[in-house]
């Protein structure tokens, strides 16, 4: 049987990975990070985790529910909230009954989910794939730091826009495939974590909320609600929208693109959340799908074996990422 290289630990290369070896595949995971998650990703500031890529996770399909609960009884997610406010133009509305429904976090932390499937996984970490080539029947993969990877099929989990300029040069035999991921569309994101006085006092009906049709703002997060038992001061994660981030997309000074979120969170909450204790702000340049394709992953065997795998395949979320990642190894499973 081939040798499996997968391109990226997110949730997606993950879960392929653990199907692959439960199959009895070679598999080795490649990621460019120093650690897993992708944009299941977590930070530890002052003591503390805040996640700087997903806030929550829902559950719609049976699968992905005995996953979650899973890891709910092994104690790595718990009900964070049912009650997700809107700011609307109107103001702050509280959700409609049928909006409660439960969400759930990782009370260390998003990557703690990462962490767990990533235990016994053959993963070589802090390795960018920066040129692909095809030699007989192997894809040889090429790192940034000169290392050559080598195998008979391979996974690519990460964005389709980071996918398109590795891999189009050996695809020619497949114009289809790339055209196909061409219509993938990402959002960027500029995320602020900010961090307020312990003795600050926190308004109690909400510990979430998403903004309506507002230009700069998308979600503005009580993060530190997460994550009771760190005892930590109030911390908050704002998120802005694509479109204002597409405007500090080549801003080298992260805080100058991440200073007016903060200016309008106090704007529309309370003047006090415009001055942190402290701050940092993330950039994503593929934050969110806009255009997911609609299939669960998309392969070929031209060059050779390469399935293509994430959250932009199946859906725009978590779930998504676990279902494309999970059937990611069975249509390589048919293929080997
Ligand atoms: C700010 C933010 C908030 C979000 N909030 C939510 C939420 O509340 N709920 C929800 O369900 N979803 C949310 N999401 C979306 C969710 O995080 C993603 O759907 C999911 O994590 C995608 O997983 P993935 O495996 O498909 O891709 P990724 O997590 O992007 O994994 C791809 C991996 O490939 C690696 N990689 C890329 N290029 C290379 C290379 N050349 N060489 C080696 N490795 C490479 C990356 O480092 C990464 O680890 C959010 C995303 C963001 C950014």
């Amino acid at each position: 049987m081939r040798d499996v290289i997968i391109i990226g630990a997110g949730l997606s290369g993950l879960v392929c990975a653990q199907r692959l070896r439960q199959a009895g595949v070679n598999v080795r995971i490649v990621e460019k990070a120093a650690g897993p998650g992708g944009r299941m990703a977590t930070q530890r500031i002052q003591g503390t985790w805040v996640d700087r890529g997903t806030q929550y996770i829902t559950v719609r399909s049976d699968a992905f529910s005995r996953f979650i609960y899973k890891l709910e009884d092994k104690g790595i997610v718990q009900e964070w909230t049912r009650a997700i406010y809107k700011l609307t133009p109107d103001g702050l509305l509280a959700p409609d009954a049928d909006d409660m429904y439960p969400r759930y976090c990782s009370p260390h932390g998003m990557t703690a989910i990462a962490k767990y499937l990533a235990e016994d996984q053959n993963i070589t970490f802090n390795q960018r794939i920066v040129g692909v080539e095809v030699k007989g029947d192997l894809w040889h993969l090429k790192s940034e730091d000169g290392d050559t990877f080598t195998a008979g099929a391979v996974v690519a989990t990460m964005p389709a826009p980071q996918f398109i300029p590795l891999f189009e040069p050996v695809m020619s035999g497949v114009p289809i495939f790339i055209r196909t991921l061409k219509m993938v569309k990402f959002a960027p994101s500029i995320i602020v974590m900010a961090g307020y006085p312990s003795q600050q006092v926190i308004p109690s009906e909400w510990q979430a909320i998403v903004c309506v049709d507002d230009p700069m703002l998308s979600w503005i997060g009580l993060d530190s609600s997460k994550h009771p038992q760190a005892q930590s001061q109030p911390v908050f994660v704002f998120q802005s929208t694509g479109e204002f981030a597409r405007l500090s997309l080549d801003e080298d000074n992260l805080e100058i693109a991440g200073k007016p979120l903060l200016e309008k969170v106090g704007d529309y909450l309370a003047p006090w959340l415009s001055e942190p204790e402290w701050w940092q702000v993330h950039r994503w340049r593929y934050a969110f799908v806009q255009e997911p394709l609609g299939v669960a992953c998309l392969s070929t065997e031209t060059p050779l074996p390469l399935i293509c795998a994430g959250d932009w395949c199946a859906g725009d979320n978590l779930e998504g990422a676990y279902q494309s990642g999970g059937d990611a190894a069975k249509s390589l499973l048919e293929m080997l």
